[in-house]
């Protein structure tokens, strides 16, 4: 695996592969790996003949009072996991590489998709993500590029990013990864005591509790095509409310029903809907969501 720390050398790279006909799969990573990313390289090395990751904690992404400075960084153990998985370049850029002195020119998505669930509390989050993830896609020009669905909403607005300004590269979105108790992997679960790692599994009780709620409500109704129709999405809520509000350690930033690509709130659940949702436990911001 080739490691590369400046543009140049990642572009010299991927212009030889290309001039060899070969395709070109990114996975864009903060690093703090764990097996959700390694999920992505390994779906990128099934689909393309070459996989560039790369390891750069995004400082525009952070609002100040966030977790920039103490997040996890291990780049090393990175190298491991992004090898054993197929990638054939770690793109490892220092924050003057990617954001050079005088640096002014950021993407910004200005519609509801970025404003709505965790625009709500981290306003400048996504315009940091597409600038980032806009340099990205200009330096490596992938073919596709893959993310998780575990950040639902991120995964939207690139799609969103793309459609509008016409980027060459097709967006490919892969499942969430989950822990034994169902709690998505997630770099931030190195910040939770034993304690609290046991109680974050409360996320994934209340995504489990919904769906149950749903196809019950689903099968006493008959009509499988859109029995959903008849759930409100508040109901959905409700259930997720109670079950998170029984663990003391959790609580709850939002839980939101809506639409699965504009994002909006809906009012009667159907599917393709996402059911998204963000908890503290402890000091710790966790989110997770499900597609009905
Ligand atoms: P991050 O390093 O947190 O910025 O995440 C890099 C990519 O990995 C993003 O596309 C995330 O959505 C994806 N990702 C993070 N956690 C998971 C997970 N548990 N399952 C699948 N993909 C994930």
């Amino acid at each position: 695996m080739i490691v590369a720390e400046t543009i140049n050398e990642v572009r010299m790279q991927v212009g030889k592969w290309k001039r060899q006909g070969l395709t070109v799969g990114l996975v864009p990573t903060m690093g703090a790996l764990h097996e959700g990313h390694a999920s992505l390289v390994a779906a990128a090395a099934r689909a393309c003949d070459c996989v560039v990751a790369s390891v750069f904690v995004n400082p525009t992404q952070f609002a100040s009072g966030e977790d920039l400075e103490c997040y996890p960084r291990d780049f090393e153990r990175d190298c491991r996991i992004l090898e054993e998985n197929g990638c054939s370049l770690v793109f490892h850029p220092d924050v003057e590489e990617m954001y050079p002195e005088g640096f002014a020119t950021y993407v910004d998505v200005e519609s509801d998709i970025t404003k709505q669930l965790c625009g709500k509390s981290r306003g400048t989050h996504f315009k940091g993500v597409c600038t980032v993830v806009s340099k990205l896609f200009h330096i490596v020009m992938p073919h596709r590029a893959y993310f998780g669905e575990k950040d639902a909403q991120q995964l939207a607005v690139i799609r969103k990013m793309v459609r509008d300004q016409a980027f060459y590269t097709e967006i490919i979105g892969c499942p969430t990864v989950r822990e034994e108790d169902g709690l998505a992997m997630s770099s931030r679960n190195a910040y939770l005591s034993e304690e609290e790692r046991k109680a974050a599994g409360v996320l994934y009780q209340a995504i489990a509790a919904a769906q149950k709620f749903i196809s019950e409500r689903c099968s006493s109704d008959g009509d499988a095509s859109d029995c959903r129709r008849e759930i409100a999405a508040a109901e959905v809520i409700s259930v997720m409310r109670q079950t998170i509000e029984a663990e003391s350690l959790a609580k709850i930033e939002y839980i939101e029903v809506v639409d699965g690509t504009a994002l909006t709130p809906v009012d009667r659940v159907s599917s393709g809907d996402l059911v998204a949702l963000a908890v503290h436990i402890g000091k710790t911001r966790l989110i997770d969501n499900f597609t009905v």
